[in-house]
């Protein structure tokens, strides 16, 4: 492979410089902004998913978080597909935007914020372990506990992607882990699903249809929004609604979706069964029609591939 490079603010660096001081205020104060999306290799070529919707994505969780970001998004765009061109074998882009200024202010006067975009290697970095992780955990138990809101002044909303925000999910992932969980729920003030710490969260509800939590409640996930698109193009019905913790312990069929796990099918909620403890039809359609859409076999859905 090539010597792999990362984008810094319009020049590409060797994948170990391009580092950022212990005192940066992104570091010390949690602002940095990101955002993660996926590369495949397809018939017509080397193709990333969606890749507007996720720079448009990060430009929305500088806005929320207050990063004076100065790239527009066509730029950013150009720097990712440079990126992922200049790096071969590249499977996933992270975009970083982030304080650099070691200012012990926590709004520095030096508000200069520095993009970074580098190209993950499945087989190279630390990600192949989490993909082996996830084939394992297609037999997932859920753990649901924690109340997770974005209305609170003294919480970040849910549709910021900022480092910040992964703090209490994070707490949260490792106590259900210690208990032997794969992943966890978490639930709003008033008992509702939201999403797990990377994912969102579907399931099918009696009456057939799909549901998810309601969009102000949770990430918008790309993955989100392609499986809800999909699942209308293929004729099912679907909701964005309320979901109780009593509903998703006795649904049928349940996914998580995400980049980095596409349609996530979870087979066990609090050591029960979900349904027969098999992924369930609908479930699987979906699945293997999200897989053909990033493998570039759906013409339907060809937009979505934006060619490097
Ligand atoms: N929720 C949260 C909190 C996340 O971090 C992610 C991962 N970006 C998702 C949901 C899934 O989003 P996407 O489908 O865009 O990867």
């Amino acid at each position: 492979m090539t010597e792999r490079t990362i984008w810094r603010d319009g020049e590409f660096v060797a994948w170990q410089d391009a580092t950022v001081h212990v005192l940066a205020q992104s570091l010390q104060r949690g602002s940095l902004a990101f955002d993660y999306l996926s590369v495949h290799r397809t018939p017509r070529g080397v193709a990333a998913f969606r890749l507007r919707d996720h720079v448009e994505r990060l430009v929305r969780t500088c806005q929320i978080v207050g990063l004076p970001l100065g790239y527009a998004t066509e730029e950013l765009m150009d720097a990712c597909a440079a990126t992922v061109r200049r790096n071969d074998g590249a499977t996933s882009v992270k975009i970083s935007a982030l304080i650099p200024s070691i200012e012990v202010e926590l709004v520095p006067q030096d508000p200069h914020v520095t993009v970074f975009i580098a190209a993950y290697d499945s087989d190279a970095d630390i990600i192949a372990k989490n993909r082996g992780e996830f084939r394992r955990c297609t037999d997932l138990s859920l753990y649901i506990e924690r109340d997770k809101t974005g209305r609170r002044e003294d919480l970040v909303p849910p549709h910021a992607k900022v480092a910040a925000n992964y703090t209490a999910a994070m707490m949260a992932k490792c106590k259900a882990r210690a208990q032997g969980f794969d992943d966890i729920i978490l639930l709003d003030e008033r008992g509702f699903v939201t999403e797990a710490p990377t994912t969102n969260v579907f399931l099918v509800d009696g009456n057939g249809h799909l549901a998810t939590p309601p969009a102000q409640k949770v990430l918008l996930g790309i993955t989100r929004d392609s499986v809800l698109t999909l699942a209308r193009a293929m004729g099912i019905a679907c909701e964005e609604r309320d979901i109780s913790a009593d509903e998703l312990h006795n649904t049928r069929q349940m996914f998580l979706t995400g980049t980095s796990v596409g349609v996530w099918p979870v087979l066990r909620v609090n050591g029960q069964l979900v349904g027969d403890g098999r992924i369930g039809a609908m479930t699987a359609q979906l699945r293997d029609k999200y897989r053909a859409v990033v493998a570039g076999e759906e013409p339907d859905f060809e937009h979505w591939l934006y060619y490097v």
